[in-house]
């Protein structure tokens, strides 16, 4: 069970990355803009398998002096070892007092409620970025043909949301940043602690080989201009910054550095 955590520090809170699940894609369809020929090339350049794409689904866990925080839930029920592993990890669910949820798609909220219909974590707050809480309540209220992973796991915490209009702190060391296009209000995290910093840019990115075509939008991304323009602002920051990155789909531990590789960027993993 080793391989499905990875433990290390941002300055005094101590980190966890929880694999949730692992899954594989094909790569020569995932960009709607990009030639499929191109992109087999490219990834076989990069010693990637086309035909069996690494697709994690990477949790971050944040203990910091006040705070047990996770960033989204994963898959949840029946595909998800994201629960058990916390366990085994010492960590209790009902010790989970924050959770941010990035986005509403059913692999970042899918853990939010068990099986048995009630909240995974019984004592968390969520924080959520507002056009996006909107949105997906809509579609989890929509009379014909709700969203499901929407309407399960949002409308029972609704009494429970903290809705996030502008960038800034979320809690002490934890920042949110606007992130949009994936969906209209995906949030990208950014956690600092005594001069240490880990960005994570969540689904603004999700697979590796965006670093050299940036431009190259997956067929998921809702808004493929917004996604484009914020996966530049974003890899430039972190490789300005020099920070830690962790990107929710990347191959777990899904963490590293972005540098710059003459006008675009190269993936350095951990
Ligand atoms: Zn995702």
């Amino acid at each position: 069970m080793l391989g499905d955590t990875h433990r290390f520090h941002i300055g005094d809170f101590l980190c966890v990355a929880f694999c949730d699940a692992d899954q594989r894609r094909q790569g020569a369809n995932l960009f709607a803009n990009a030639e499929s020929d191109t992109v087999v090339q490219e990834l076989k350049n990069m010693g990637q398998d086309p035909e069996a794409l690494v697709f994690s689904i990477s949790i971050l866990y944040i203990r910091t002096p006040e705070h047990s925080v996770l960033i989204d839930t994963g898959l949840g029920v029946g595909m998800s070892k994201l629960p058990e592993t916390l366990l085994m990890a010492g960590i209790e669910l009902n010790k989970i007092d924050s959770i941010i949820i990035t986005h509403g798609h059913g692999d970042h909220i899918g853990g939010i409620i068990g099986s048995d219909g009630k909240p995974t974590f019984p004592k968390a707050h969520y924080y959520i970025w507002k056009a996006e809480w909107d949105y997906w309540l809509e579609q989890a209220n929509k009379a014909d043909k709700p969203n499901e992973a929407a309407r399960k796991n949002l409308l029972p915490i609704q009494d429970k949301v903290t809705l996030i209009e502008r960038e800034g702190e979320i809690l002490p060391g934890i920042s949110a940043v606007h992130a949009p296009g994936h969906t209209v209000g995906h949030m990208a995290v950014l956690v600092e602690s005594k001069g240490e910093a880990l960005l994570h840019l969540v689904d603004a990115t999700h697979h590796p080989v965006q670093m050299l075509h940036p431009e190259w939008v997956p067929g998921f991304d809702a808004k493929p201009d917004v996604s484009t323009e914020t996966r530049w602002k974003l890899f430039g920051r972190a490789a300005n910054d020099n920070l830690l990155v962790m990107a929710y789909h990347y191959a777990f531990p899904s963490l590293g550095h972005i540098v710059r590789s003459g006008d675009v960027f190269e993936w350095k993993p951990i």
